[in-house]
């Protein structure tokens, strides 16, 4: 009687807080039925398992529908791996309670098959978007210089082309076309989707003879620099690409060429991303950091294309 009693409250528990998995010791009469109850603790309720020995994927709650980012199997109808793509959990559930070498050696090589299916989809999903990226880039016209976000921006177009109100700006890795970035009218930006993203990045200018190289994250701030500075800019889009993109560049560059990262100063948020990651990335391969200068007084700029902007509008 006791031990149902402290059994039950395991069970309550669990459902309460979601706690950890691993510890789970309760009997299940299935796999199914034991699965069903830990994905439940994650509010995934509405799944029929299939403890067929395939790796199944599923819309996790707490992403858009369609993510599915979740993902299970069954290796046998005792054990069920789950997991989770966008946090890198991962469980093993098995309907007894005690430990099995065999179950935990089956449940390793089903989550192995897992990660390599889920892999083999990424990569033909890429592949597919560098497709359509080729595409696009082929079919598109020159920017029209007087696009509502170069004109905010007054910037020149630096070779970007247009497809209907889109500025696109090519994006590569290894040399190779990969994805395109859009540039809404508003400056709302945007890559195809499921395209390679880690160390891909946009260029403007030239790489071929220069003695120094700067990497920004923003195409505009790119555009900007090489406009003040004369040097190419290599755009990796986001502070979190700045380390990839700086360390490809640096394995593909001649030893003799300068990289330096030009940071956003990104003053107004907490731990100044901008800064902190360009540190980071600078730290990866020697470089130094180009921090942009403001304006005094100025409550408004954070990178080097609006510090651009605010002296022309100033006059200065
Ligand atoms: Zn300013």
């Amino acid at each position: 009687m006791a031990a149902i009693t402290a059994k039950e409250t395991r069970r309550s528990e669990r459902r309460g807080h979601g706690i950890n998995h691993k510890s789970e010791s309760c009997k299940y009469t299935s796999i199914e039925q034991a699965l069903g109850d830990a994905l439940a603790a994650y509010s995934v309720t509405w799944l029929t398992i299939h403890a067929d020995g395939a790796v199944h994927r599923f819309d996790t709650a707490d992403k858009a529908k369609g993510n599915r980012n979740g993902w299970y199997v069954c290796p046998s109808l005792e054990i069920a791996v789950y997991g989770f793509w966008h946090t890198g959990e991962q469980h093993t559930i098995t309907t007894g309670g005690k430990a099995d070498p065999a179950a935990a050696a089956e449940a390793r090589l089903a989550a192995q098959r897992a990660r390599e299916q889920r892999e083999t989809e990424r990569r033909a999903q890429q592949a597919k978007t560098a497709e359509q990226a080729r595409h696009w880039w082929a079919t598109a016209g020159a920017a029209d210089p007087t696009h509502p976000y170069l004109a905010k921006k007054r910037l020149a177009s630096h070779g970007l082309r247009q497809r209907e109100a889109m500025l696109l700006v090519p994006l590569f890795y290894e040399g190779e076309l990969v994805n395109i970035e859009r540039i809404y009218p508003d400056g709302a930006k945007k890559a195809l989707f499921g395209g390679r993203a880690k160390g891909v990045a946009g260029l403007v200018g030239k790489l071929a003879g220069a003695e120094r190289v700067l990497i920004a994250e923003g195409w505009a701030t790119a555009a900007a620099l090489f406009e003040a500075m004369g040097l190419p800019v290599v755009v990796a889009r986001n502070a979190d690409n700045l380390e990839a993109v700086a360390r490809r560049l640096r394995q593909r560059l001649p030893d003799d060429v300068t990289i330096t990262i030009a940071a956003d100063d990104d003053r107004f948020t907490k731990g100044n991303p901008g800064a902190t990651k360009a540190r980071l990335a600078a730290l990866a391969i020697g470089a130094k950091v180009l921090m942009p200068t403001f304006c005094a007084g100025c409550q408004r700029c954070t990178d080097f294309a609006d510090v651009a902007l605010c002296r022309q509008e100033r006059g200065l």
